[in-house]
């Protein structure tokens, strides 16, 4: 089965619809989302203007706030401070990569915690860590939704993720653990990783490095769930050796529409979240 993230992406964000919809007719305003550049790095650029068409889409009401790449960290700061007390505003997000002589760990703690859509603040990861969670992580959030789509059950199954980002790898494995699979995390010192991978039933690949989960890391009937985004000689690759792998997961999702389209949905669904608890 080929995991359709497009097709779910569409089913969720045409839910959201409503509910936001729902929530402009009884608080007089629809969800509210910043979004934040600095900087003029193509990808990042995409991603936003991607952001913004999916805020309209759904109804929503969102600002866009672009800087120059030599921006000072103080003007981000005060553009985040003003965005903490806008009532219109439901989430903000500032798009990362910074340009280098930044540093997101000085920035992004001021976005109100409340309004930490993209779950990143030590507040959010807190609490997924509790078992708790609030606003999760938006690409880890979209996997395990992509998972349930394709009938999989998560409980008593052996999870192997390899990668442990702050944004993916380790907010993946909490999640996976909450849902009661038995999670194994895989990094770059990982030894024995094609037999680490080879025992799992559910693989998440989180690494950043094009096609470098091949099919004999894969047992027989796996679930394959590919986070990757590599540009290679301009196209899009996931860090699964697609192509191959099919034959012998049970499940997989493509690169592009997989999980890069739930992505942008579970911003959407962590911004609704935040203004329906207002
Ligand atoms: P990251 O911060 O660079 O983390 C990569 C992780 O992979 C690190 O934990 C690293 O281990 C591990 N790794 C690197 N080489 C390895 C190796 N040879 N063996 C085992 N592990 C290895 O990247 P990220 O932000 O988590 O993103 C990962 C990928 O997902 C990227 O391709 C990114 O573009 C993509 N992504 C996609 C979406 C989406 O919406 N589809 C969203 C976010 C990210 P160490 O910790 O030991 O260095």
């Amino acid at each position: 089965m080929i995991i359709d993230g497009k097709a779910l992406s569409a089913k969720i964000r045409g839910d959201i619809k409503e509910e936001a919809a729902k929530l402009k007719a009884a608080k007089g305003r629809a969800p509210g989302l910043a979004v934040i550049i600095a900087g003029d790095d193509p990808a990042s650029r995409v991603y936003v203007r991607n952001k913004i068409l999916a805020c309209g889409e759904a109804g929503f009401y969102s600002v866009h706030k672009e800087y120059p790449a030599d921006v000072k960290k103080e003007e981000l700061i005060d553009a985040i401070l003003t965005l903490n007390g806008d009532e219109a505003i439901d989430g903000i997000l500032v798009q990362l990569p910074l340009p280098k002589h930044l540093n997101a760990e000085e920035i992004l703690p001021f976005i109100d915690v409340k309004k930490d859509v993209d779950g990143l603040s030590a507040y959010q990861q807190g609490l997924l860590l509790q078992g708790t969670p609030d606003l999760i992580s938006c690409t880890p959030n979209g996997v395990i939704e992509l998972i349930k789509f394709a009938g999989v059950s998560i409980a008593g199954k052996d999870a192997v993720v390899i990668g442990r980002s702050n944004m993916v790898g380790k907010p993946m494995a909490m999640l996976l653990l909450g849902e009661n699979a038995t999670v194994t995390v895989c990094h770059s010192k990982t030894k024995n990783l094609s037999e680490v991978v080879k025992r799992a039933d559910i693989v998440v690949a989180a690494i950043g490095r094009a096609k470098f989960i091949t099919a004999d890391m894969i047992k027989d009937g796996a679930v394959v769930i590919d986070v990757g985004m590599n540009s290679v000689g301009g196209k899009l690759c996931g860090d699964v050796d697609f192509d191959a792998v099919k034959d012998i997961a049970s499940a997989i999702t493509p690169v592009p529409g997989g999980v890069g389209p739930m992505t942008i949905t579970m911003l959407l669904k962590n911004t609704l979240k935040s203004a329906q608890s207002k």
